[in-house]
């Protein structure tokens, strides 16, 4: 078997990215350069390029998709870093904004199991089967769990009446840590929130899961991107690799475009997909933000970073039927925030059967954990290598359980910290779902101190994962090409 335990930051497809100056091609000018090809990004993009307004994404990476991705190594395996699920809204977000060669190979996830020392199970995660569990195997009223999903669904951006998750959960749910587990575990995994999240983060998110399912992307990522990439292509949108954006460049409070080392590429209007952070602390400089703004700002806090575990069965090897998602854990008790120890008893598998990717036999199983950056940010070289090599073991042991014979089938094992997904899509503290609720006020203030800069990417808890950043996307391509009209509106001749 092999390991490999350096970042994944590697040729993802085996192949040198090409020599020579990636923006070459790149005109002088557009209406929108789109910084970052995050699902926020290419969304936003591939609206502005349809409706006709010249776009160019700019990506740091030689690869798109950014969290959106996957990795090849030798031997035939593939990796997908979070095609893990989500909910039915990505059909209906990626046929309007996409087209059904994309949302046509969305499908629904078999079967996700839970396994703890409080509760074992299957389901489907549907609102029906879940219902099923509440109150046939934990003995939930079910007036209570309906009122619980009807007080959920009523939630929205606008009511935050400042409860905690966990001051939700009391109230419908007194004393049931099982119960909590049940409700929260998932979602913490899926966006990084804990208890003390605001109520309305959890009940958006859940609710948005809750109504039929989990879901995945047939053919993998690398096929996802491959197909963005041809539909971006046919609108006219520019992408281009390996373009670090250095600045966002501002005139008399406007944007003016962006600068890729030496190159300065004009737009009346940028959006960036970089992080929030990011974007307001590195990309532009401090004098274009209202002081106290600026100041407030800064004080978004970050969501949590993963790690995770690839695993790659060798060509001919099977594995038995387990789940397409399995939420385990050791912990007697549940508490969201020990999710994310650096050594912790919780863990998410994803199983990748043949039907992930049709026609390849082939088996991969990743594991998922939540993390947090101050845990590996400082550790020595050796200490690293160290802490992944356990990592690496904990999580094959836990693998076992499930899977007694899965050592002898694996070919290939290798690991990603917090540090990995830093480096790679140059998220502060390599954040894997954004910021906490606050980042989102400030996200969509941007328009507000910058004319013409908008931010768009995992933000504020509800607008990450896969459907909340494409659909952030598409909100943010909305106000853009308000913007342009109203641009043109401005500056047409008058009779
Ligand atoms: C381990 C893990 C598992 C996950 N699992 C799931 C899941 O199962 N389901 C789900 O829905 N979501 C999941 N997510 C979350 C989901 O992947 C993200 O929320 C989503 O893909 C983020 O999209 P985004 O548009 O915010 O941009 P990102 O994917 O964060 O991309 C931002 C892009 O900007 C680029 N960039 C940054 N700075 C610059 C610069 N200066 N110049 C040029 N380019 C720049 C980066 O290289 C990157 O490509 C997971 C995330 C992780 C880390």
């Amino acid at each position: 078997m092999s390991h490999s335990t350096h970042y994944f930051t590697g040729s993802r497809d085996g192949k040198r990215p090409p020599a020579g100056d990636p923006l070459r091609k790149a005109k002088d000018h557009y209406d929108v350069v789109v910084v970052g090809s995050g699902l926020a990004g290419l969304t936003a993009a591939n609206i502005l390029g349809r409706a006709g307004h010249s776009v160019c994404v700019l990506e740091q990476h030689y690869n798109f998709g950014g969290l959106a991705t996957w990795f090849k190594r030798r031997g035939g395996h593939v990796f997908d870093i979070s095609l893990h699920g989500f909910p039915i809204g990505m059909q209906k977000t990626c046929r309007k904004y996409w087209g059904t060669s994309i949302s046509d190979r969305i499908v629904q996830l078999e079967g996700v199991r839970f396994d703890n020392p409080q509760f074992q199970f299957d389901t489907t995660f549907t609102r029906e089967d879940f219902t099923h569990k509440l109150v046939d195997v934990f003995g939930c009223a079910p007036a209570t769990v309906e009122s619980f999903y009807e007080t959920l669904r009523a939630m929205n951006y606008y009511d935050d009446d400042g409860r905690t998750t966990a001051e939700l959960f009391e109230e419908f749910f007194p004393g049931r840590n099982d119960v909590h587990r049940l409700l929260m575990e998932p979602i913490s995994y899926a966006n990084g929130s804990t208890l003390q999240d605001p109520a309305i983060t959890y009940g958006i998110v859940f609710s948005n899961f809750m109504s039929k399912g989990v879901y995945t992307f047939t053919g993998g990522t690398d096929l996802l991107i491959r197909e963005m990439r041809t539909i971006l292509a046919r609108n006219g949108v520019d992408v281009f690799g390996r373009s670090q954006v250095d600045e966002i460049t501002v005139e008399h409070g406007r944007v003016r475009g962006v600068r890729v080392g030496t190159r300065e590429i004009r737009a009346e209007t940028v959006i960036s997909n970089a992080g929030l952070k990011a974007t307001i602390e590195r990309l532009v400089a401090p004098d274009h933000f209202d002081n106290a703004w600026l100041d407030a700002a800064k004080q978004t806090r970050l969501n949590c970073s993963s790690t995770q575990v690839y695993m790659g069965l060798g060509p001919g090897e099977d594995l038995p039927w387990i789940a397409d998602l399995l939420f385990t854990s050791t912990r007697p008790e549940f508490d969201s925030a020990s999710l994310a120890d650096m050594h912790g008893q919780s863990r998410t598998f994803s199983f990748y059967y043949p039907k992930v990717r049709p026609g390849t036999g082939r088996h991969t199983v990743v594991s998922s954990m939540n993390a947090d950056w101050a845990d590996w940010a400082d550790l020595s070289e050796p200490d690293y290598a160290m802490a992944k090599a356990r990592l690496e073991e904990d999580t094959l042991a836990a693998l076992e359980v499930h899977v007694p014979e899965i050592r002898s089938k694996l070919t290939h094992v290798e690991s990603s910290t917090p540090r990995s997904f830093a480096f790679y899509t140059q998220h502060t503290q390599g954040a894997s779902f954004g910021t906490k609720f606050e980042g989102l006020r400030y996200s969509m203030e941007l328009p507000q101190q910058i004319e013409g800069l908008f931010h768009s990417g995992s933000v504020g808890i509800i607008m990450s994962g896969w459907l909340g950043a494409a659909n952030y996307g598409a909100i943010t391509a909305n106000k853009v090409d308000a913007r342009i009209d109203s641009l043109a509106a401005e500056t047409a001749p008058t009779s």
